[in-house]
Formats: C-alpha cells, sequence, structure tokens
C-alpha cells in the first residue's frame, strides 16, 4: 500500500480508484516467500479486512509474525466502514477528564490479558494488565454485562466478561494506532463509567477506525489483498487448519499456507439465501450491510468441524428506503419523526427498541409504513435531505398540508389528518397516550410535510463461530480446532441472539486482538515444527443449516 494513495483515498479524492490503493487481486498478487506458481505463505492468514480482521492482522503482526490479509471485495472496510455512531466501551472514571480525554492515559496499549509475554509487541509496552477472573466489575462494567445477557439471552458469560472488562484496552489500542475516538458521552440507562466514543470531527465511527488500522497495516507491512475470495480451509490428517485456497479474476485459484488463519469474514446479513438457509420463517426483506456479509467464514467453518451458535437470529433496523436500502436511522425518530400504516394510523411507539419497532412493521401489510417528518426534520438530518431530493416519488411524497400528503399516500385522508391533529395536540402537551412515547420532539408543524416509504431491512447476525476468549476456533465437544481462529460478526456467543447499538466495533477490536495473538503465537510456535501444508482432499462443501446451529 501506499501511504500517500490511503490518505487520499480516505480524504475522499480516490474513491472511485480505490482498487489501486491495495494489490488488486484481478492480477496475481505478488510472489512471496518466492513459491513457485500460486502459492504464498504468511505466519498468519487473516480472511476479511473489516475492523476485527485488520485488528488482529495488525495485531499478529506487532507480535512477529508475518501476516497475509485476503479480502474478497474491491476494497476493505466490510460492514465496519458502514458503523456511524459510536463505540460503547466500559471506561473508568478517574481516567476520563471532562473532554473525555484521559489525561493520564498512556498513548501506548497497556497490554492485553491474553497476549502472551513470548510475544513482543511495541504496544505492550507497560506492566501486563491480567483478567482476575474474581475481581469485582466496575458498575459500568456490571450494568452492560447485565443487559447484554439479558438481551442476547444464550450470551456465553466468560465472553461478555472480556467484553466488559476488556473494552477500555480496545479504546486505548485504537487512540495508540492515532485513531480519534476522543469525544465521549454517557450512554442513557447506563451508570457514568459506560461511555459512547466517538470522532470529534463528528466523522462516522467506523470510517475513522479503519483509518487508522490500515495506516498501521501499511506501515507494518501487513500485505492486503483485495478481490481476493477465500473459499476453503486447508487441513492436514489431524484436522489441523494449514491454510487457505482462494479465488481472483475469473476463476483463478490461489493457495495460501499459514502457520494459522484468523477467519475474520464478518456475518450474513447480507445473504437473503444464508438467512434462509438457517432459518426458513424469516421474511424476504432488504439488507442494510455490505455485499460481502454472506456468511462465506460460516461454510468454511462449517467443513472445518466448528460448532455454530444461534445462526437462525437475525437483527432488523426498522427504517430502510426500498430499492436503495439507505438507512434512516433512530435519530430522526428522536428528532420527531413518527410512522403511520397504510390506513394513516400510527401503530407503534417509534421510540421502542429497533427489534420492537421492526416486527410492528413486518407485521404490515408488504412490510411497509411511512415515516412522517417535515421541514425542521428534514433539515437535520443529511440522510433525509439527500432522501427527500433524490429519491423516487414512489417513495419520498412531500405537500403543504395533511389532507394533501394523505392523498399523495394513498391513505385514507381522514385517518391521517386527525392521527396528526391528535399528534400534535399530544405533543404540544408533552404526553403520548397511545403508544406511551417518552419523547416527542417535534409536532410536525415546520414548513412543509413529508412521508418516506419505509421497510425494515436485515442489519446483523449476532450468531456465528463458536470461539472462546482467546479466539480459538471451538470443535461441537468444546475443544478448539487447531490453527484456526475468529473474531468479529463471523462469531457467535457474546452477543447470544441479539446485538446492543454500538458494540459491534468494540467487539471486532477486543476480540480481534485475542485473536491476532494467539494466532500469531500460535504461528511462531509452528514455525520451529515445518509441516505439510499440502491441501488434503476435502469433501463437498456444506451448506448452511439451522439444525447446524446450537444454543447455549
Ligand atoms: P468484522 O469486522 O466483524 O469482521 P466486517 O463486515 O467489517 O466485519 O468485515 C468482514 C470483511 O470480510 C468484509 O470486508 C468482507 O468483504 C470480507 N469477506 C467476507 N467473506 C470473505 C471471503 N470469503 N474472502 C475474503 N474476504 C471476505
Amino acid at each position: 500500500m501506499n501511504r500517500a494513495l490511503t490518505q487520499a483515498f480516505f480524504s475522499g479524492v480516490l474513491l472511485s480508484a480505490s482498487s489501486a490503493l491495495w494489490a488488486d487481486s484481478s492480477q496475481p498478487p505478488a510472489q512471496i516467500n518466492g513459491a513457485a506458481g500460486d502459492f504464498y505463505a504468511a505466519d498468519v492468514v487473516v480472511i476479511g479486512a473489516g475492523a476485527a480482521g485488520l485488528t488482529a492482522a495488525v495485531t499478529a503482526r506487532e507480535a512477529g509474525a508475518s501476516v497475509i490479509v485476503l479480502e474478497k471485495m474491491p476494497m476493505p472496510g466490510g460492514n465496519s466502514l458502514l458503523c456511524e455512531d459510536g463505540l460503547i466501551a466500559v471506561m473508568p472514571s478517574p481516567e476520563i477528564s471532562e473532554s473525555g480525554v484521559g489525561p493520564n492515559l498512556p498513548t501506548t496499549m497497556t497490554g492485553h490479558p491474553h497476549v502472551h509475554a513470548s510475544i513482543h509487541s511495541p504496544w505492550s509496552s507497560a506492566a501486563e494488565v491480567p483478567l482476575d477472573d474474581a475481581a469485582p466489575l466496575s458498575a459500568g462494567a456490571a450494568a452492560l454485562a447485565d443487559r447484554m445477557l439479558k438481551e442476547g439471552r444464550h450470551s456465553d458469560p466468560a465472553l461478555v466478561r472480556e467484553f466488559v472488562s476488556d473494552s477500555k484496552y480496545a479504546v486505548w489500542w485504537l487512540e495508540a494506532l492515532g485513531c480519534d475516538i476522543s469525544a465521549c458521552s454517557s450512554v442513557p440507562g447506563m451508570p457514568g463509567d459506560v461511555r459512547l466514543r466517538r470522532p470529534a470531527s463528528g466523522e462516522a465511527v467506523g470510517y475513522e477506525v479503519m483509518r487508522a488500522l490500515l495506516m498501521r497495516a501499511e506501515t507494518d507491512n501487513v500485505q492486503l489483498l483485495t478481490r481476493m475470495r477465500a473459499d476453503k480451509l486447508m487441513r492436514d490428517d489431524q484436522g489441523a487448519v494449514t491454510g487457505v485456497v482462494a479465488s481472483y479474476g475469473r476463476g483463478a485459484k490461489a493457495t495460501f499456507r499459514a502457520g494459522a488463519v484468523v477467519l475474520a469474514t464478518g456475518g450474513f446479513a447480507g445473504g437473503l439465501s444464508v438467512i434462509h438457509g438457517a432459518n426458513a420463517d424469516l421474511p424476504v426483506l432488504g439488507s442494510t450491510n455490505s455485499p460481502g456479509a454472506t456468511g462465506d467464514g460460516l461454510i468454511m467453518a462449517i467443513d472445518a468441524g466448528a460448532k455454530l451458535l444461534d445462526v437462525d437470529a437475525v437483527t432488523f433496523h426498522p427504517t430502510t428506503l426500498p430499492l436503495t436500502g439507505r438507512l434512516i436511522s433512530k435519530a430522526v425518530r428522536v428528532d420527531g419523526a413518527i410512522l403511520v400504516n397504510q390506513e394513516g394510523r400510527r401503530f407503534v411507539n417509534e421510540l421502542d427498541p429497533a427489534g420492537k419497532v421492526a416486527q410492528a412493521v413486518i407485521a404490515l401489510p408488504n412490510h411497509e409504513a411511512w415515516l412522517i417528518v417535515d421541514d425542521g426534520i428534514v433539515k437535520k438530518s443529511s440522510v433525509l435531505t439527500s432522501a427527500c431530493g433524490f429519491a423516487s416519488p414512489d417513495i419520498v411524497k412531500s405537500a403543504d398540508t395533511p389532507e394533501a400528503l394523505a392523498e399523495s399516500m394513498n391513505v385514507p385522508e381522514k385517518a391521517f389528518v386527525s392521527t396528526l391533529k391528535r399528534y400534535r395536540g399530544m405533543a404540544a402537551a408533552g404526553r403520548d397516550e397511545d403508544f406511551g412515547r417518552a419523547e416527542m420532539a417535534s409536532a410536525l408543524k415546520t414548513g412543509r410535510l413529508y412521508a418516506l416509504k419505509i421497510r425494515p431491512a436485515y442489519h446483523s447476525t449476532p450468531g456465528g463461530v463458536a470461539a472462546d476468549v482467546r479466539g480459538q476456533v471451538l470443535q461441537p465437544s468444546g475443544s478448539p480446532i487447531e490453527g484456526l481462529y475468529a473474531a468479529g460478526e463471523v462469531t457467535g456467543g457474546v452477543f447470544g441472539r441479539s446485538r446492543l447499538d454500538n458494540l459491534g466495533i468494540t467487539s471486532a477490536v477486543i476480540f480481534g486482538r485475542a485473536a491476532g495473538a494467539s494466532a500469531a503465537e500460535f504461528a511462531l510456535g509452528r514455525r520451529e515444527k515445518p509441516f505439510d501444508w499440502v491441501e488434503s482432499p476435502q469433501p463437498e462443501s456444506k451448506q448452511l443449516h439451522a439444525s447446524q446451529s446450537a444454543s447455549r
């Protein structure tokens, strides 16, 4: 990678030429270790260049391993790049100043409980911080763990404990990479040490995290190959993972020998056929995901004998625009938008949790509803501004009066006008007598009115491959598959059947670090004992099926 080009990309200059920044695998990648043919080798091969994959790659590299990252899309980032709001971490109060930047924070990583002494990393310069299972959790850590366990229903308590205890290290590590997540706010309903961290610039958190990770990967000579799709894991006679078979261009094959492989392929909320393979009862809906989120890692893990958890569980985003799948964030409802059905009536508390709002919309004919806003709300949201300006006239309607808007939506005029009148009255009185909405920030009386047709869409898949706190992929027996590690949305367990908002990137970094460190340690150990890495005959790839998923 070229640093100037990377910087240009992240300042938006080179978006259309992004594939030039990384080794573009429509051309064969540069030979590694001088092997003949399309054979390459590294201590650690990471599959997927989202936040989890690049975190694992940078961590493994810092630990002294050579690292290749395979990314099937033309550019890195995956769903991580799309994360807008911020990341939640439990940060002890004394370490946080009012500005959100810890006055005494180390500028380098203070160590990770799973980074072993044998691994030397410039980031672990200070004393290692052991995770003492008996140590009491802070108020925030206990409250967040409690909420994760309740919401997830099947969450693994050991992974949840790891999450709430290690989230601060994830923040410090990202900051040490030069990532700006210094803006800090509290999380409603949570103790003060549970913080939402965001870039002070107002930039989307996923973009800033990916920028910092890519810059570090580049500096550290991590080999990143885009348009290189991993198809299969190679295993030896004992079942240990020894590499990856990948494809690029028009079906050309490349083989990557690896001391250890990290699966970081993300979830499968972008793959409707995989979703239906895991749970045929789910509705046909669009997705908010990157097109790369199709569950490839799960299929590879099944073939390698991994245990899967809760793969029939999905989460929805309740409000996306049909056709484009453009997401209209909850902030728009917090700013005052209401939802009405084809009868012209409200049908849900618009501020209820995403899953509840989504289920209420899914129950309507065509899984559709109208999101009603006015000029005051539109002005606050760049997504709404562009949607109201450019979306298809079938999807966005506008009018000066409620009567005219009802007509353009083709909903009963009398019902819609009375819905709006009643809502305006309740907003003025500050009390939603119909659905108990806590805040009614707008009475929908400013300027023109707009109606946007919305549908829920698949948003995340909290289940996935079973992995332990060290990132080792587990078999149904509970013992690890040698040489195989996983992190990020490809894994299940930490979020059980439902993920709370703004925990995705934190999880990718916490468990990406654990997987990268463990993979490097294992691979460096394997260097001493050369192994036969010729691909052993593999059975035909299995498909994802709900019966393969266990629940805790
Ligand atoms: P996470 O950070 O949780 O791993 P992301 O969605 O951000 O999730 O990143 C996953 C990345 O993995 C995406 O960039 C996606 O394109 C990539 N990916 C998915 N399947 C493959 C595959 N078979 N080979 C290479 N890359 C893949």
